[in-house]
């Protein structure tokens, strides 16, 4: 799998099913098992789980190519992909040989259901409850906002194990055999097809074997993951600006007012212009920072620099190209208004625009106060 097969799977696959999609709010089953004969749910782990192998830079032009067209495929592939990287990091070599074989092909699909409906920003908030009873644990509890919580079978669950605030905190797999139930898709303006559900945990029994790490580690693992998929999660933002950017610049060297092309107006390409240099930067830095995670370093206060400035950028540029489109850019079934929706919730899913500034802020206090 390669940005060329990804971009044929969209255009071949996809593009003519995109209107449904965004009505419909989900994806057709065939869609999700074309993703998985793709290998689409496996493009990080490592071959001999019977994954792609694909180092993380490669992910994430594949990520970016799809978003050009589709945040919420990506967003399904990403979410999926973040999961299983908490397995891949933190989990024992049973976990890892029990679940990622059908991770890789899509057998399993995951979700990362941490958010509750009183807890987004304020993680240590949680309230869903594991308590212990000889060999299991038994979950009670509601988890709201899950990407993939419609498609998924297989779910990276945050639960608290005891009243300390973080401490009390553990990760556990679940499986939905265990009894999960799935409502929705949440109707949003944002993400439509991303399969984002309620989920309801009614006495799920989890064996102690299922822990991710130990017991009381569910805090600092959930920050540590979800830090580094900052980077990947960036990635949808720079494609769907790519596509902002294209879309806009398209249209605006056809489009004639008084005589001319749009395009020719400094009112309408210096904008563009903006976009396209803050758009070459943030993608050097995604090179950069992925980089250093292949490198083993966790690049944490940066990971939220480049989500903060992508997402704000996707914001900022399919505002432009949607206002450069006139009316046509409302239009139901324009590319530029479909992008526009999806950028603002990159503004809100991984950590709030506000948590990223609260991470690199803390930063500047210890490296300035002096
Ligand atoms: C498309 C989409 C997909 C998602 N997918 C998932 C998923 O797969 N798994 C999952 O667990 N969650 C998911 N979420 C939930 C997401 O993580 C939360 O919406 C997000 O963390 C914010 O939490 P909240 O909505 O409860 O808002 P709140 O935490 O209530 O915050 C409300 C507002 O107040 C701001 N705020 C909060 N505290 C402060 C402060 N101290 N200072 C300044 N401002 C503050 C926030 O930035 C935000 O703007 C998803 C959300 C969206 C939109």
């Amino acid at each position: 799998m390669c940005i060329r097969d990804s971009v044929e799977f969209i255009n071949r696959d996809v593009k003519g099913s995109l209107k449904d999609i965004d009505r419909e709010n989900i994806l057709p089953r065939h869609i999700i098992e074309k993703m998985a004969s793709l290998g689409l749910f496996g493009l990080t782990i490592p071959k001999k789980y019977g994954g792609k192998g694909l180092s993380l830079r490669e992910f994430l032009r594949i990520l970016e190519a799809i978003s050009r067209e589709c945040p919420c495929i990506a967003n399904v592939i990403f979410l999926h992909s973040m999961s299983y990287d908490f397995i891949l990091r933190f989990g024992s070599d049973e976990q890892k040989e029990k679940y990622l074989p059908d991770i890789a092909i899509g057998r399993r699909i995951l979700s990362l259901p941490f958010t509750e409906p009183q807890s987004g920003t304020d993680l240590a908030n949680v309230k869903m409850r594991a308590v212990r009873k000889g060999e299991y644990y038994i979950l009670n509890g509601v988890k709201t906002l899950a990407t993939n919580g419609m498609y998924a079978n297989l779910f990276i669950v945050i639960a608290r194990t005891s009243e300390e605030k973080h401490r009390g905190l553990t990760l556990f797999i679940v499986e939905k055999e265990d009894g999960v139930k799935a409502i929705g898709p949440l109707d949003l303006f944002s993400a439509r097809g991303a399969g984002i559900a309620t989920l309801k945990f009614e006495n799920v029994q989890v064996h102690k074997s299922r822990i991710l790490g130990s017991e009381g580690d569910g805090f600092s693992l959930a920050v540590k993951g979800l830090a580094l998929g900052r980077v990947p999660f960036s990635s949808i933002a720079i494609g769907v600006v790519e596509g902002a950017l294209e879309e806009a610049v398209k249209w605006s060297s056809k489009r004639k007012t008084f005589g001319k092309p749009i395009f020719e107006n400094q009112a309408i390409c210096f904008p563009l212009a903006e976009v396209a240099a803050e758009l070459r930067a943030i993608k050097a830095f995604s090179e950069e920072l992925a980089l250093m995670i292949e490198r083993g370093e966790m690049p944490i206060v940066e990971a939220s620099m480049i989500k903060l400035l992508s997402s704000e950028l996707a914001t900022k540029a399919t505002k432009i190209a949607v206002q450069i489109m006139g009316g046509w850019g409302l239009a139901s079934n324009s590319k530029v208004a479909r992008l526009y929706r999806d950028a603002k919730a990159l503004e809100i899913a991984e950590g709030t625009s506000e948590v990223q500034k609260m991470i690199i802020a803390r930063q500047l206090l210890k490296e300035f106060k002096g």
